[in-house]
């Protein structure tokens, strides 16, 4: 059967991965979570205290990052380490975003992002997925929702960790992580000009699923 590369790009918080999980498990795909990447990196920074620049760039020959199935789930690994425990904080979100804007961190990761998509069969999400990564992606999806629906979907995930997150705090961080995703020199999301926009502001998962899964299969055909 025909294979197919799905890009998702799109703002922080607005359900990309949820919709990519279940885009890939629904076409038997591979999901590539390129955030959980830019987070892994950021972790290291986080742990061994590096915050300049020079600093982070030289210590990439000592980073690697990969993907190990746990009871059918993706984790991210760091130099072998199931790191999926500690990367979905806001503190290194916000290190994940400032890595990100590094020329040769995007580099690193988009070439092993490359490579993966291979084989087609993949449904990657992450901000320059359509642009930069697969421009030639048979099916690109830019999804977004409102700043405020986006703080409260992340302020309740984080509640459900056990966390007591300030919810104007979240928001303020959306709007950050937005600001800083849109307006970095590097690779600065952006929808691909192909690329199909689907607002979930209102949109019930069902519902998102049912738009997405009709768009991929019309690629197929
Ligand atoms: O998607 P997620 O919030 O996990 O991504 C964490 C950070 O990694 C984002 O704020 C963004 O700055 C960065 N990122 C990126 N390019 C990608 C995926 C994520 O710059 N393809």
């Amino acid at each position: 059967m025909k294979k197919i590369i799905v890009a998702i790009d799109g703002y922080s918080s607005c359900g990309k991965s949820t919709i990519a999980k279940a885009l890939a498990k629904y076409a038997g795909y591979t999901y590539v979570d390129t955030g959980a990447m830019y987070r892994a990196i950021g972790l290291y920074t986080l742990r061994h205290n590096i915050t300049d620049e020079a600093s982070i760039i030289a210590s990439l020959p000592s980073i690697e990052v990969g993907f190990i199935l746990v009871d059918g789930t993706q984790h991210v690994t760091l130099n072998g380490e199931d790191v999926e425990p500690f990367i979905r904080t806001l503190e290194v979100g916000n290190c994940a975003s400032r890595v990100s804007a590094i020329k040769e961190v995007r580099a690193f990761l988009v070439a092993q992002q490359q490579a993966m998509g291979k084989a087609k069969g993949i449904v990657m999400d992450g901000r320059d997925i359509g642009t930069v990564v697969f421009p030639n992606a048979e099916l690109k999806l830019f999804l977004t929702a409102s700043p405020e629906v986006r703080a409260q979907r992340r302020f309740d995930e984080l509640v459900e960790k056990g966390e007591h997150p300030d919810y104007q705090a979240v928001l303020a961080d959306v709007n950050d992580r937005d600001y800083r995703d849109t307006h970095r020199a590097e690779s600065p999301l952006k929808q691909a000009e192909d690329a199909i926009v689907v607002d979930n502001s209102t949109l019930t998962r069902e519902q998102q699923m049912e738009v997405i899964i009709g768009l991929f299969e019309k690629k197929l055909e």
